[in-house]
């Protein structure tokens, strides 16, 4: 039983404090028809929250956990338990990650449930899965060389590569589209789609009226920031301006009064201002960013305005998708220029003439790509 207390902490407030950490596979009921449950992952970020949705007869699933037995382990308690062996007749995920995607193949197979996702998180993730045990592709070497990587680097990011896939359960090969803005019904209450862009192509968001509820994957979380992060797959994409304008969409589009359930870490009230903050955050790194490109520097120069820590190993990769994002979105505003030397090294400088355009007010409107 979730016990009221609110904790209010840097403008949110958390209804039942920002430390609740409910043991993993035991629900919580947040709503009439609505639990909460936590799975335990074996990482940095080692957990996930899922929702289960009472639906009729049956049981509405958002989002599955990576695909391990640890997790297998927790859905078999879960369908004894508080799902009473009613069936899963709809699994819907936000989005394609893998903690996200990871076991709705092994739950739709088992329940012959239907999987219901935006179509680009559908088939990228196929895509995705699809290099698993692929060799690395050589525009993607490629890609980490123009970023600044070195060889141990490079050696680095091949030992990773074709990952994604090793987490997740094959997907069907058919699935029902979740489309901006329509509105489906799980049990006897309606729920609102609300894509945004940017952390992944077109996640899904759930906005429920009726119970002001808000089922915001990864594109809101309270502490941690979304990663927005630009990969060899399309080197010249702007994530980050489709993150920043779908937050801003996000926030305009919403009351502020709903109660937010994130995918990672505690339900809390303050959409608006976190939205806010995470927009600013990013603006003020693009600032930063700009600043430090009063001399030509690479991509992988680029850390210190944007991390507070140093980067090893085990975050270069996110922290360089992360700083091409902040890079591509400034070329995107022509706040800076890109030239490619004759090892292939990409170097980025500012165009000191913009130095008075901020947050996107540049000399153009903006254009589209990076390029
Ligand atoms: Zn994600």
């Amino acid at each position: 039983m979730l016990r009221d207390s609110p904790e209010l902490y840097k403008g949110l407030t958390y209804p039942w404090s920002r430390e609740i950490n409910p043991a993993p596979g035991q629900p919580e009921q947040i709503a009439e028809g609505v639990y909460w449950v936590r799975f335990a992952m074996p990482m940095s970020l080692d957990h996930i929250n899922l929702w289960l949705l009472e639906d009729g007869d049956g049981w509405t699933v958002v989002d599955t956990c990576l695909s391990l037995n640890s997790a297998r382990a927790t859905w078999e308690q879960l369908f004894g338990s508080v799902m009473q062996g009613r069936p899963i007749t709809r699994v819907i995920c936000t989005h394609l990650h893998p903690d996200h995607v990871g076991l709705a193949g092994w739950l739709t197979e088992r329940f012959g449930a239907e999987l219901w996702m935006s179509r680009e998180e559908f088939l990228m993730c196929r895509a995705m899965v699809g290099d698993t045990g692929r060799e690395v592709p050589a525009v993607a070497l490629r890609f980490y060389q123009a970023a600044g990587y070195n060889d141990a680097q490079l050696a680095l990011y091949k030992g990773k590569f074709g990952n994604f896939g090793r987490a997740v359960y094959p997907l069907p090969d058919s699935f029902r589209r979740l489309v901006d803005l329509e509105t489906i019904t799980i049990g006897e209450r309606y729920w609102q789609v609300i894509v945004g862009s940017g952390h992944s192509p077109e996640h899904v968001a759930l906005y429920c009226p009726a119970l002001k509820l808000l089922i915001s994957g990864d594109q809101v979380l309270p502490r941690i920031t979304p990663n927005v992060s630009v990969f060899p797959t399309e080197p010249s994409g702007d994530p980050l301006h489709e993150w920043l304008r779908s937050s801003a969409r996000i926030r305009e589009m919403l009351p502020d009064d709903v109660l937010v359930l994130p995918a990672h870490e505690a339900p809390f009230y303050g959409l608006h201002v976190r939205l806010s903050q995470l927009i600013e955050a990013h603006n003020r790194d693009l600032r930063s960013l700009f600043d430090y490109l009063d001399q030509p520097r690479r991509a992988v120069d680029c850390f210190p305005p944007l991390f507070n820590r140093d980067i090893d190993q085990g975050s270069l990769g996110l922290a360089t998708g992360e700083t091409l994002a902040h890079l591509n979105c400034l070329l995107g505003r022509r706040r800076i220029t890109r030239e490619r030397d004759g090892q292939g090294v990409d170097w980025y400088r500012q165009r000191p003439e913009t130095a008075g355009f901020e947050d996107g007010r540049g000399p153009l409107l903006r254009s589209p790509r990076a390029t």
